[in-house]
């Protein structure tokens, strides 16, 4: 077949750039590389999990609105289930919500999750970072100088930097900035801080969340986001009808309902993220750098980033290079795993260093 035309010519230019998301097969045996909750479900979720998937009648298309999934979590949030909405991931509502109010520019500090950079040119939108200060602060000014023309996404804690941004340079960003501002709240559960009671005070906040870390159910994909009505309503015109599927609304009612089950090993990971910050402070040539999240960011300071991540590879050990110039230079994050793998990545720290 002879085409006349040339795929790439009519390629959106926006799309023109961009590189597909890769994961990379790994072969070792400790990854640590994209904050997944290392512990696998408890036996008694997933054991009811497949008493009720018996039941669920797999050939009928999966609620639109996820009511039941929003009616336990609208309890407990404390919202109105109006306020809430579900997504395939809270990825797929990032894209959500710059298809229904991206306004031309996409504001965020930078480095962050690197989604709201890579979804904004997909969406039509302009990517603008504005760099964190050298203490990984906000720089609420050229924030608000830039952000006043499209939204703005904060990341509560960040990533990768971990830290939890001022609250109040948060709060002087929704009430002085003319635009929507997402709070990025994926690891909150072990931050123990949120900014979701503000939600019916501010008309223009929007508070995101995750099922992916501290639930543990990355591979289920449940994300939520919570606003006030009048946002919803416009984003529920853009939202696809039957984005979550009927088995993770089903998993993800059940892992709501035994969240104390979920309590202790949360704990455990934030004291194992104490654990292992202790540790790398120990040892020479290594700076962490204090976290709020279930990762830790540290520079590496006689060795080149890319080294030291290839060095670990070969010990059967995954984390992430995010080595580049400025505020990153020389930086990897390693996300907190169960105390033993934690024990086997600083074992072969150590020996590489
Ligand atoms: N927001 C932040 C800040 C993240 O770090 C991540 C995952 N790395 C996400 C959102 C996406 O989470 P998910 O799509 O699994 O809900």
């Amino acid at each position: 077949l002879k085409l006349r035309i040339e795929i790439k010519d009519m390629l959106r230019e926006e799309i023109r750039g961009l590189l597909p998301y890769e994961v990379v097969p790994f072969k070792g045996k400790i990854k640590l590389d994209i904050m997944e909750n290392p512990y696998d479900l408890p036996s008694a979720i997933k054991d009811e999990f497949l008493r009720e998937l018996k039941k669920l009648s797999l050939n009928r298309y999966p609620d639109p609105t996820a009511n039941g999934l929003r009616v336990a979590l609208s309890l407990y949030l404390n919202v109105d289930k109006e306020m809430i909405i579900l997504g395939n991931g809270s990825d797929e509502l990032i894209l959500d919500l710059l298809l229904t109010f991206g306004r031309g520019k996409i504001v965020y500090p930078e480095p962050t999750f690197a989604m709201y950079g890579i979804l904004a040119k997909i969406a039509g939108q302009e990517p603008v970072g504005i760099p964190l200060r050298e203490d990984f602060g906000l720089d609420a000014e050229s924030i608000l100088k830039v952000g006043q023309e499209g939204i703005i996404f904060i990341a509560y804690p960040n990533n990768p930097t971990g830290n939890l941004f001022s609250q109040e340079a948060i709060i002087r960003i929704i009430e002085e900035g003319s635009c929507l501002v997402v709070v990025d709240e994926a690891y909150c559960e072990f931050s123990g801080k949120t900014l979701l009671p503000f939600v019916k005070k501010y008309p223009n906040l929007i508070v995101l969340r995750t099922f992916s870390k501290a639930f543990g159910l990355a591979g289920a994909r449940v994300g939520y986001l919570v606003a006030n009505k009048e946002i919803t309503d416009e984003i529920l015109k853009v939202k696809l009808p039957y984005n979550l599927n009927a088995i993770s609304q089903l998993l993800a009612t059940i892992t709501l309902k035994h969240g104390d089950l979920l309590r202790e090993r949360i704990d455990k990971i934030k004291s194992e993220r104490e654990r292992v910050y202790k540790e790398l402070q120990e040892i020479p040539g290594i700076i962490p750098y204090p976290s709020k999240t279930n990762f830790i960011l540290f520079k590496v300071e006689n060795l080149r980033g890319r080294d030291l991540f290839d060095l670990l590879v070969k010990e059967g050990i995954l984390i992430r290079n995010l080595s580049n110039e400025g505020l990153l230079r020389n930086s990897l994050r390693l996300t907190i795993g169960k105390p033993g793998e934690n024990d086997i990545f600083l074992e072969s720290l150590k020996k590489i260093l």
